[in-house]
């Protein structure tokens, strides 16, 4: 099967990966046969500048009429973009993984978590208001957001360590945490083969630090989520090498968790593996979508030779203690795959 994927480079650091990353999937073309036509898709702050709007209509159709979307960060007009594609495609789950790799130094060893995030409701939803000095927001929480996620969280246990545990603070926000807690508690009974536990969320915040190596799938609501998983991303090594997903039942987009990083960008020394690896998520979604075993092996190969060149430590950029480009990264982990699959 042909995948039609969309591009968006995005701004700052954004394009540098994308060239990178690649490099990684043309790899796979060539060693796999998979085959891949990427769309370029404009969105972002530069699109801005250049169109009027960081979102235009013309990447909104060919999103439409793409397989899946990898996506590089965005800068300021990352709500305008992001949070309008999370609601407009209704990806509900958030998937952002958080494990130790080779000669990168983390919190912890054996670290292999993932949290899964309400992607469409809570706070984010923009629900705003100021009037003489008084701010209102409102928190939106629904039985079906609710139940979608926690069931898209009880699934991906399985396939993983079979442990879920649901973060809230049911005990302050009763009514809008409790629907969550609630909800997840009555999924949780469709999977008695997976074991589930609640914690709150300041007491996740901590045990995220003290003893990160416990966690296997965490489900929590949006705000949440986003905090708990930059943190899960710094106790692993950093946001260069954290990778997202945003997955509905019909379309997903890919992207790192970082945003555009202005203070490295145009130097050419971004880590490029938070894409790489969000491609490598990509690979494997579309696998299951699709019922594609080729995808899957894909997925597995960028993983593997994402961890061999870190083990191997010889080409890294700056943020992991290294000198080289974020070309050259992504070159050496294309060049990774192809020893792999030669052995
Ligand atoms: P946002 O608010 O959009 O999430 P931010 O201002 O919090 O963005 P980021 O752009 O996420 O910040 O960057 C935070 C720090 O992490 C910066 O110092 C940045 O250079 C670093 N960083 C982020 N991504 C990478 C990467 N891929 N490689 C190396 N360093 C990175």
């Amino acid at each position: 099967m042909r995948y039609r994927i969309a591009l968006i480079r995005g701004d700052g650091i954004g394009p540098e990966q994308a060239e990178a990353t690649l490099l990684v999937l043309s790899k796979l073309e060539e060693l796999l046969g998979l085959e891949l036509e990427v769309v370029d898709a404009e969105a972002g702050d530069g699109c801005m500048k250049k169109t009027g709007t960081p979102l235009p209509d013309e990447t909104i159709r060919i999103l439409k009429d793409s397989h899946a979307c990898l996506k590089g960060p965005v800068g300021e007009t990352a709500a305008d973009v992001i949070v309008r594609l999370r609601q407009m495609f209704d990806l509900y789950a958030n998937v952002r993984p958080a494990r130790s790799l080779p000669n990168v130094p983390a919190l912890k060893p054996n670290i292999d978590l993932v949290i899964v995030r309400e992607n469409t409701e809570d706070l984010y939803k923009g629900y705003e208001w100021e009037f003489d000095g008084v701010a209102i927001g409102i928190r939106l929480i629904t039985r079906r957001g609710c139940e979608r996620v926690a069931r898209y969280a009880f699934e991906l246990a399985r396939r993983r360590r079979r442990r879920v545990v649901a973060v809230h603070k049911a005990n302050v926000m009763r009514i809008t945490c409790g629907l969550f807690a609630r909800t997840c508690r009555e999924v949780s009974k469709d999977y008695p083969d997976v074991a589930y536990s609640e914690m709150y969320v300041d007491a996740a915040a901590m045990d995220l630090i003290r003893r990160p190596e416990q966690f296997d799938v965490i489900v929590t609501t949006n705000v949440f989520g986003d905090i708990l998983s930059d943190e899960s991303a710094q106790v692993v090594g950093g946001l260069g090498l954290a990778p997202a997903a945003n997955i509905g039942d019909e379309y997903a987009i890919f992207e790192p968790v970082h945003g555009c990083a202005p203070d490295i960008a145009g130097k050419g020394i971004a880590n490029p593996i938070s894409m790489i690896l969000s491609a490598a998520m990509m690979l494997e979604w579309l696998a299951a979508r699709y019922s594609d075993a080729r995808c899957l092996e894909a997925s597995k190969l960028v993983n593997e030779a994402v961890v061999r060149t870190l083990e191997e430590g010889k080409v890294l950029t700056p943020d992991l203690g290294g000198r080289a480009k974020t070309i050259e990264l992504g070159a050496r982990i294309a060049g990774m795959m192809e020893e792999i699959r030669r052995a």
